[in-house]
């Protein structure tokens, strides 16, 4: 049998795949392409924080990232690049950056997963997100079949999304580059929650080391962590996207006393968790066979004894489906799935299906 993906997902869900190949060395990218098997591209996998990967066996290649170092260049304007292999942990590049005295991703603290995976979903944190500073990626083209270097401007960055998300399947990220400035300051706190924490105004610049390790805090006093054990140490954090609503539906929220925030596209945007409270659900609630909401957060479900991928797929569906049915806002889930079904890169993963 072979690897099986449960061992490689922060769900521990998932079945063996055909072919499971680790990438440790950037030297030797080219040898790893070389022995992938069959005609689709292979699904890629960081840390696994954000994949719901099938029971069934995945019929294809699978490539683990595992390449690691940070590399340090100044720059002509007094900033610096940061260059990350993919398979480096996004959270030892914040405590790296924080210990350099580099401003710029000290809110994106203790988020599980590689710096590769980060431009995926554009991972974000208290009001900060990859894009703010990511310059450029160095990538794989499946499609093109050679290494391809691509400007942030080209990458489709938006709330939790970019052209990887959006066209999977067709780069594999090696390399990704970060523009910093040195600074003894973090950048401005836009996020009200963070602000409280800090006991500081918005706008604000709190000194670097102190603004990262107040989110490292607020995450572990927010059940925002992964638990080495216990009930909640299966899961792959928020479910869902946060919503985007019509200022109709941001009135009503507003109304009954729920959080609406507008985002830099100027969309509005709901917070999921609350709907879902809306919608009668609250930690700890079984939702499915072995799929609990977590003990601290309606919004992160927890896998259990009984979980499987099928049974984790029908409790986002059921969610959803309240949601639906009490307010009339359609929730998207955030963990990605490998499709078994695809046949073209362009059809690759997808997001978990409901009604
Ligand atoms: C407790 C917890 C808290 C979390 N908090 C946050 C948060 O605050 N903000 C947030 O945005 N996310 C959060 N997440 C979600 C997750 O950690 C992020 O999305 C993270 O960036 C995923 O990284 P990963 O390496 O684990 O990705 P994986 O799950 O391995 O992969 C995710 C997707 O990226 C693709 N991918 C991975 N690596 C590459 C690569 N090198 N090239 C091309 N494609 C690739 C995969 O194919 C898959 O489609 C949280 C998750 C957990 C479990």
């Amino acid at each position: 049998m072979g690897e099986l993906l449960a061992d490689h997902t922060t769900l521990r869900l998932g079945g063996p795949a055909d072919q499971f190949l680790t990438h440790a060395d950037p030297g030797t990218w080219f040898d790893l392409v070389r022995s992938v098997q069959g005609t689709r591209a292979p699904f890629v996998l960081g840390g696994g924080s954000n994949t719901l990967a099938d029971d069934a066996a995945y019929p294809g290649a699978v490539i683990r990232m595992a390449t690691c170092g940070i590399a340090l260049r100044p720059l002509a304007d007094a900033s610096v690049e940061v260059v990350v292999q993919a398979g480096e942990p996004l959270a030892k590049v914040v405590e790296f950056a924080v210990a350099h005295g580099l401003s710029g991703i000290e809110y994106l603290g203790g988020i599980p997963g590689t710096a590769g995976a980060a431009p995926v979903q554009n991972t974000g944190a208290y009001g900060q997100q990859i894009s703010d500073t990511l310059t450029r990626i160095t990538a794989y083209d499946w499609d093109l079949l050679r290494l391809v270097e691509l400007r942030s401007a080209e990458c489709g960055f938006g709330y939790r999304t970019s052209t990887f998300k959006t066209r999977p399947g067709r780069w594999t990220i090696l390399e990704i580059a970060l523009r910093m400035t040195r600074s003894a300051l973090a950048a401005p706190v836009i996020y009200p929650n963070l602000a409280d924490a800090l006991a500081s105004p918005l706008g604000a610049r709190p000194p670097l080391a102190e603004a990262a390790q107040t989110v490292l805090d607020d995450r572990r006093l927010r059940g925002l962590n992964i638990p080495d054990d216990g009930p909640d140490s299966r899961q792959v954090g928020s479910v869902f996207l946060n919503p985007t609503v019509t200022p109709a539906q941001a009135t009503t929220i507003r109304s009954s006393g729920g959080p609406v925030q507008r985002g830099p596209d100027g969309s509005l945007r709901a917070s999921a968790g609350w709907l879902l409270e809306q919608a009668g659900f609250c930690p700890g609630l079984r939702i499915d066979a072995g799929v609990y909401c977590s003990s601290g957060r309606t919004l992160t479900l927890a896998a259990r004894e009984a979980a499987t991928a099928a049974s984790f797929t029908a409790a986002l569906c059921t969610l959803a489906d309240a949601v639906f049915a009490t307010d009339g806002i359609r929730l998207r889930p955030e963990p990605i799935r490998p499709n078994a079904m695809a046949t073209t890169s362009s059809r690759h993963l997808r997001a978990p299906e409901c009604s």
